[in-house]
């Protein structure tokens, strides 16, 4: 059991674009193990290679109640094929922040799984958004990136608010 540290920003390595996979041998499954014992160390629901340092196209969801049942997608390649919609979301390198990101309710995503076969699927909702964020992150993306300007000024006046009826209150 090897629970790996994960990266947060504003570690430059978190903004790399992740290299696709091209050997599948027992390096890479131990990788994956170690990402998914890691992504179960804590609460939460996807968690990839960049996040611990390691820049391929490698990432891990875990979206059981029982958080048993990790799926592996490895240089995966999405279909946007849902509506858009809001979705708040939170990640694993940005302890402490939360922000309304837009995203699409449905994908097709085609990838390969440990042994380099391909396969593909059809994910709905938070399914479909949690791939989204994590391919985010093999795009040295995240998802306070996709904030837009509005919601960051909305929550910057909130806070401000929030701030002012405290001074009054005091
Ligand atoms: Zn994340």
């Amino acid at each position: 059991m090897a629970c790996l540290t994960i990266l947060e920003e504003p570690d430059p390595r978190l903004r790399a674009v992740a290299k696709p996979v091209e050997t599948f041998d027992s390096d890479l499954a131990m990788l994956a193990k170690d990402l998914t014992e890691t992504l179960h160390s804590t609460s939460g629901i996807g968690l990839s290679a960049p996040q611990v340092g390691r820049s391929i196209q490698l990432l891990v969801m875990d979206l059981s109640e029982e958080r048993n049942t990790p799926e592996i997608y490895i240089n995966p390649q999405i279909q946007l094929t849902g509506q858009r919609c809001m979705v708040e979301e939170s990640c694993l390198s940005l302890p402490g922040l939360e922000g309304v990101v837009p995203r699409v309710t449905a994908v097709r995503v085609r990838a390969l799984d440990l042994a380099g076969n391909a396969f593909e699927r059809e994910l709905q909702d938070m399914h479909a958004v949690c791939l989204q964020h994590e391919m985010d992150h093999l795009a040295g993306r995240l998802f306070i990136d996709r904030v837009s300007l509005l919601h960051r000024l909305y929550m910057r006046g909130t806070a401000a608010l929030r701030a002012a009826k405290q001074r009054r209150a005091a």
